[in-house]
Parts: C-alpha cells; sequence; structure tokens
C-alpha cells in the first residue's frame, strides 16, 4: 500500500496532449487491480446473503468517470499539464502570488454554484496556465462537470447555431449551459453589436440559473486605467455589472523588467524553489 505508482504518483489518472485538446488517461495499475482485475466492481455477498455489485476500493470507475469529465471539458492540448502549484509566481506586487493562492482555495474549498473568478491582466502573465490548472483540477480531483472555452471559438460555434436560425433558443444545449463553465480570452475579437448580445444573452443566461463561471480577460476590469481598454466597452454594462456578481475580480500584475530585477535580489530563490521542490517530495 506504500509503494507509490510511478506512472501516476497514486492518482490513478494521467493526462496527455495528444489531439487537439487534452485528454485523460486511467492509469493502467488500475487495470491490475488483483481485487476487479481491471472491472472496478466486486460481486460480494451483503449481510441477507444476497449478492450485489459494489465499487473495488481500487476506484477504477470513480477515475474513469473523473477522466471522462476531464476528456469533455475540451481543455487545449498544450495545457494538458497544468498545475496550479506549478504556476510560477514572478511579479514583485505579490498580485500573482495572489492569484496562486486563491486558486489553491477554489480548487479544495469551491462549490457547484459558488462565485467565480475572473482574471485579468496583460497577455503572458499566466492566466491560461492557471486557469486550465483549475478547470482540470475540478474534473479529475473533484469531479465536476466542466466546460473550457476559448472565447472565440464560442463566439464562432454559437453564430453558426444562431445562422441556422435558431434564435435564443440556439444557446440551450450548448456549452453555455455547462455547470462550472471556464471562458478563456474573454472580450476578445471584434466586439460588434452581435457579439455584445450574445455575451450578454450568456452571462444573463448563466445569472439567472444561478451557473458559475470562471473567465480571464486582457481588458481592465475597471475604466480608471487610460491604458487599458475597459472590459465593459467590450461586452457591454449590463454583462459587467452581472460579471462582478457573479465572480470576484482580481488583476494580475505584469513582471516589470527592471521592479523583477529588485526583487531577484531580496529574494533570490524561495519564490522559484519552493513549491517545486516540495511537489517532488510529496
Ligand atoms: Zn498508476
Ligand atoms: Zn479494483
Amino acid at each position: 500500500m506504500s509503494k507509490r505508482c510511478p506512472r501516476c504518483g497514486d492518482t490513478g489518472y494521467r493526462t496527455v496532449a495528444e489531439g487537439r485538446f487534452a485528454e485523460g488517461r486511467v492509469c493502467r495499475h488500475l487495470q491490475a487491480c488483483p481485487r476487479c482485475h481491471g472491472e472496478g466492481t466486486l460481486l460480494q455477498r451483503d449481510a441477507r446473503g444476497y449478492e450485489v455489485i459494489t465499487p473495488c476500493s481500487c476506484e477504477l470507475l470513480s477515475v474513469a468517470r473523473r477522466v471522462g469529465f476531464y476528456d469533455r471539458a475540451r481543455i487545449p492540448a498544450r495545457f494538458a499539464n497544468s498545475r496550479i502549484d506549478a504556476y510560477e509566481a514572478r511579479d514583485p506586487h505579490g498580485t500573482q502570488h495572489r492569484a496562486r493562492q486563491l486558486m489553491t482555495q477554489l480548487a479544495g474549498n469551491f462549490r457547484r454554484g459558488d462565485r467565480g473568478l475572473g482574471l485579468g491582466g496583460a497577455p503572458g502573465v499566466g492566466k491560461t496556465h492557471l486557469l486550465t490548472a483549475l478547470c482540470g483540477y475540478f474534473a479529475l480531483e473533484r469531479g465536476f462537470e466542466v466546460r473550457y472555452a476559448d472565447f472565440a471559438d464560442l463566439i464562432g460555434e454559437l453564430r453558426a447555431r444562431f445562422e441556422q436560425g435558431g434564435g435564443a433558443e440556439a444557446l440551450v444545449g450548448t456549452v453555455v449551459d455547462a455547470p462550472v463553465l471556464f471562458i478563456d480570452e474573454l472580450g476578445k475579437g471584434r466586439a460588434t453589436e452581435w457579439e455584445q448580445s450574445i455575451v450578454d444573452a450568456i452571462i444573463s443566461r448563466r445569472y439567472g440559473r444561478g451557473l458559475s463561471l470562471f473567465f480571464a480577460t486582457n481588458f481592465a476590469f475597471a475604466d480608471d486605467d487610460p491604458n487599458r481598454e475597459p472590459l465593459a466597452g467590450r461586452i457591454g454594462e449590463r454583462a459587467m455589472s452581472r460579471l462582478r456578481e457573479m465572480c470576484r475580480l482580481e488583476w494580475i500584475s505584469g513582471p516589470d523588467g527592471r521592479a523583477m530585477a529588485a526583487a531577484h535580489h531580496v529574494e533570490p530563490v524561495q519564490a522559484k524553489k519552493g513549491p517545486r521542490g516540495m511537489s517532488r517530495i510529496s
């Protein structure tokens, strides 16, 4: 019992980047379970002498179910190995440390229907890494039915449905209704009136049904940053005000070259090596 599986570290699964989307694999060690021989179930006799099918303690069925959620999440393949603890916080203002902390808390404590999180920041601060890591964790470790969508892909998919004459009904039964939805690059694109009306419909629909939402965006949450276009201008004021209710909004600052050099004098190793070293030992 004490020997760890070298392939999966006893999680029972691995994640792989083979096709367009990340996929999970049930680890071989479960298929070689000496009790159920890869069936996942056992035929046992209960107290009254009836034969009943019970899940094997190897949890093959549970792992297979969670791997299924992961496969259907449609996380881009190149983020198949995103892990929250592998996210390296590099900013001197501490917003990246904070984002990682928040993600770690959400990973363990989030319940379906809870308020989600919106990550804002310039490209390159690792928003997609954090978002995909949490999405994968929810599927594989928490057993949540999740969906991950790039905003532009989502709009494209819905446009096709609307063009087939679906009207507002075109949203029904799509990714928009996923119990927990992750949208990356929210607000990207041309922000036409039509696109805005779609975003408004998506957010209103989830808002009305109390469905959790997580997202990332390059646009500003507040309109007081003169260097950055506000998200409200891209998705509309009504959608923005609903987002504020549905999601905690966190801005992640980008690494500033000079400030980074100064910060490295103060804490040269801890920030980088701590979490990595720990995950290797555990
Ligand atoms: Zn294994
Ligand atoms: Zn078994």
